[in-house]
C-alpha cells in the first residue's frame, strides 16, 4: 500500500522527466508533483495552451524550467517521434523518467457495434504511440543511473468488462507492454518499468464515462499521486514488472 507514502523534499532533484498528456488530469498534477520534487519536466500533450498553463504555474511555483512538447499521439510521425528524442538528448543530455499516461476512451459501447475507425483512433492513442516512444526514447533511458517508466493501466485493462470496448483493449495490450518490456530490462539495465491503476479519478475523461456522476464524490488526481512519485524516484530500486494501484478501497 503507497497510498500513504511520503516523498521526501527533493526526490527527484537532477532528474529529468517526461510526462504525455501533461496539460489535464492525472499528467497534469504529476508534472507539477514532479517539479514540486525538483524534477525537471518535459511536458509532451496535443493542446498547447493547456501545456503553457502548466508551465506557468511550475515557474510560479519556483520549481525548475520546464520544456514543453506539442504532439499529436494520433497522427505523430515516426520522424517526429525521433526528433523528440533529439531535442531533448540535445536540451538536457539526458532522461530519467517516462510517465506515458495520455489515453483517450474513445467510446462506452459493446465490441459488437464499435466503429472500426474509432477502434483503430484508440489502438493508436493508446498502444502504438506508447510503442513509439519507448522505442525512441530507450536509448537515454538506458544511460540513467536509475531509469523509471511507468505506463498507464486501468481495471479494464486486467479484466474484459462489457461496453468498455476498444479501451479495454488498449489496456490490456498496456499491461502486456509493461510485462514484456521489464522482463527484457531485469537483468541488463537500471531502469524499471511498471504500470499504475489510477482508479476512479476525478477529470475529464472519468466524466465522459461516468455522465451522470457527482464529480465533487470523486477522487482528485493530486490525492493520488504518492504512488507517482514512489515509483518515479529512488525508494522503489528494484521495484519492476508490478500493476499497482494509486488507490487502496
Ligand atoms: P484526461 O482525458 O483528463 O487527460 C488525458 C490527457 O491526454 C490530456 O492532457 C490529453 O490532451 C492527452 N491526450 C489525449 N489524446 C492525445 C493525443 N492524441 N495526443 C497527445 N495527447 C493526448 O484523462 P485522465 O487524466 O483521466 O487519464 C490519464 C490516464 O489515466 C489515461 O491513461 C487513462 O486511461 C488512465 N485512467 C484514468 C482513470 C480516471 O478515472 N480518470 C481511471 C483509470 C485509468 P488534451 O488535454 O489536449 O485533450
Amino acid at each position: 500500500n503507497f497510498t500513504d507514502y511520503q516523498a521526501s523534499d527533493n526526490l527527484l532533484k537532477d532528474r529529468v522527466i517526461l510526462i504525455t498528456g501533461a496539460g489535464d488530469g492525472i499528467g497534469k498534477a504529476a508534472a507539477l508533483s514532479f517539479a514540486r520534487l525538483g524534477a525537471t519536466v518535459v511536458l509532451l500533450g496535443r493542446t498547447v495552451e493547456k501545456l503553457e498553463k502548466v508551465y506557468d504555474q511550475i515557474e510560479a511555483e519556483g520549481g525548475k524550467q520546464p520544456a514543453i512538447v506539442p504532439l499529436n499521439l494520433e497522427s505523430a510521425s515516426h520522424i517526429e517521434y525521433r526528433q523528440i528524442a533529439e531535442t531533448i538528448e540535445t536540451e538536457f543530455g539526458r532522461l530519467d523518467g517516462l510517465l506515458l499516461n495520455a489515453a483517450i476512451l474513445g467510446d462506452v459501447r459493446p465490441l459488437e457495434y464499435f466503429p472500426m475507425e474509432l477502434f483503430e483512433k484508440v489502438m493508436q492513442v493508446n498502444v502504438n504511440a506508447q510503442f513509439m516512444l519507448l522505442r525512441t526514447l530507450m536509448p537515454m533511458l538506458r544511460e540513467s543511473e536509475q531509469g523509471s517508466i511507468i505506463l498507464t493501466t486501468s481495471s479494464v485493462g486486467r479484466k474484459g468488462r462489457a461496453n468498455w470496448g476498444a479501451y479495454a483493449v488498449s489496456k490490456f495490450a498496456i499491461e502486456g507492454m509493461m510485462q514484456t518490456l521489464a522482463d527484457e530490462l531485469k537483468d541488463t539495465s537500471n531502469i524499471k518499468v511498471n504500470c499504475i491503476n489510477p482508479g476512479a479519478t476525478r477529470t475529464q475523461m472519468r466524466a465522459s464515462a461516468y455522465p451522470a456522476e457527482e464529480p465533487a464524490s470523486i477522487c482528485p488526481p493530486d490525492a493520488i499521486m504518492p504512488l507517482y512519485n514512489y515509483l518515479m524516484g529512488p525508494d522503489s530500486a528494484g521495484v519492476t514488472g508490478q500493476s499497482l494501484d494509486a488507490q487502496v478501497k
